[in-house]
């Protein structure tokens, strides 16, 4: 069998890595010129560690572990309205969530990758598919074929282009966010998550590792009014000049990479992401948006899910991606409806709703907050996932 993956970002760097771990052909295609640092880091949940660890890939992150013991919440007045401590939260959920710098994480995955799989600056343009095979067509006019092209090119997906019904949505919300040395920010502790809430945004830093730390800042406004890529940090400031001194503090700490800033849109997942000889997975197929840090997550379990789906049925491969979207939609569903109340909830600029959530909040531990999310990804989802590939 040969694969076509398009995109390498996290979803088509963990694929191409489980094809070839399986002895199945892949090729890796990315229109970048260059993989470049593109800023931020991510959540790895205990979920998708286990499925990298199930795909033979999980090796690299175990020198990145950093020791995340609890969380604070300052809420709109600057006082801390909600501790916890982590420890039971993570036995809920079957181990640590681990903070990682996105780019780190793709460069540890493709050290799995033979260096003939990725090639770099190829665009795909079209693809057309018939019933023995896909084939992909460049913008410098070449063309390849296979049994299967699988679009992992991201939220703006041109694979995606093949498959009718999705459509993108502004969340209302622009997203700064970066990484910097925690002595910039001394305030900081270096086991703590720091969550501070205000009128129409938040601000969330995480520990991360080598003595940083990563942040994420959300602010509710049209996508028009979001600065240049020169001016993002100053219109930043201004945005928060009158909110919490430690967000003042982690947002102007000098970066350790490449801060970013931009519009978040989100994508709904659709119940069929697959024709007959094309699929999707991670953002190409659902994009979740960031506040409970599971779109990569959910990328790495697309990538388990078919890898596995093709192993049970590689003769048949229409018949193996329809069991790939059947065993997907439900979940994505759910979660991306998790994660827009979260966001509404959240990142609210209605102060007496925001005054509510402070009061209620008080009152609730991790437990209770993550209630709908954590069977979705406990250690038991994991293996009731795996059981699907288990011949009887
Ligand atoms: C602010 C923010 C914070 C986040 N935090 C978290 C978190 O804590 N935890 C978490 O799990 N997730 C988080 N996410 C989501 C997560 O980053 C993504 O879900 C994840 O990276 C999956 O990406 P992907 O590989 O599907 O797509 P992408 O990373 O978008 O990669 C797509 C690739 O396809 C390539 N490409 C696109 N079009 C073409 C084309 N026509 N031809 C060839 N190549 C093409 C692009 O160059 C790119 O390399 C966050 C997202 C944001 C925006």
């Amino acid at each position: 069998m040969k694969i076509i993956i398009i995109g390498a970002g996290i979803a088509g760097v963990t694929l191409a890595g489980a094809c070839q771990r399986e002895g199945i052909e892949v090729k890796l295609y990315d229109k970048a010129k260059k993989l470049r640092n593109i800023g931020g880091g991510l959540l790895l949940w205990p979920h998708a560690i286990r499925y990298l660890n199930w795909l033979g890939l999980g090796d690299c992150i175990i020198p990145y572990r950093v020791s995340v013991k609890g969380c604070q919440m300052v809420g709109t007045k600057g006082e801390i309205i909600f501790t916890a401590d982590y420890s039971s939260f993570f036995t809920l959920i079957g181990g640590e969530v681990l903070p990682i710098d996105r780019s780190l994480f793709q460069q540890l995955l493709m050290t799995h990758l033979s260096d003939s799989i990725l090639q770099l600056d190829k665009r795909v343009i079209e693809i057309k598919e018939d019933t023995h095979q896909a084939t992909v067509f460049f913008s410098d006019g070449t063309q390849e074929s296979a049994d299967m092209v699988v679009g992992a090119d991201g939220i703006y997906s041109t694979v995606r282009k093949n498959l009718p019904h999705y459509a993108i949505q502004y969340t209302n919300n622009c997203w700064w966010g970066g990484m910097s040395e925690r002595k910039h920010v001394p305030s900081l502790a270096s086991d703590e998550v720091f969550v501070a809430i205000g009128k129409g945004k938040m601000c969330i830093a995480w520990p991360a590792h080598g003595d940083r730390f990563m942040w994420y800042l959300p602010i509710k406004m049209p996508a028009a009014q979001l600065a240049s890529q020169e001016e993002g940090i100053t219109q930043l400031q201004t945005l928060c000049a009158d909110w919490n001194p430690q967000v003042q503090q982690i947002i102007s700490a000098p970066p350790s990479a490449q801060r970013f800033h931009l519009p978040l849109y989100t994508l709904s997942p659709q119940p069929v992401r697959s024709t007959s000889r094309i699929t999707l997975i991670g953002d190409a197929a659902h994009s979740l948006g960031p506040i409970l840090g599971q779109g990569a997550n959910q990328a790495i379990e697309d990538a388990f899910v078919l890898i596995n789906c093709l192993k049970r049925n590689s003769i048949d491969i229409p018949s193996a991606l329809k069991y790939y979207d059947s065993l997907r939609y439900e979940k994505a569903q759910r979660l991306s409806e998790l994660e827009n109340q979260s966001a509404s909830t959240m990142i609210n600029d209605d102060m007496e709703a925001l005054e509510a959530f402070e009061q209620q909040i008080r009152c609730l531990d991790l437990a209770t907050i993550y209630q709908d999310l954590i069977p979705l990804v406990d250690e038991k989802a994991c293996h009731t996932l795996k059981s699907n590939f288990i011949e009887n």
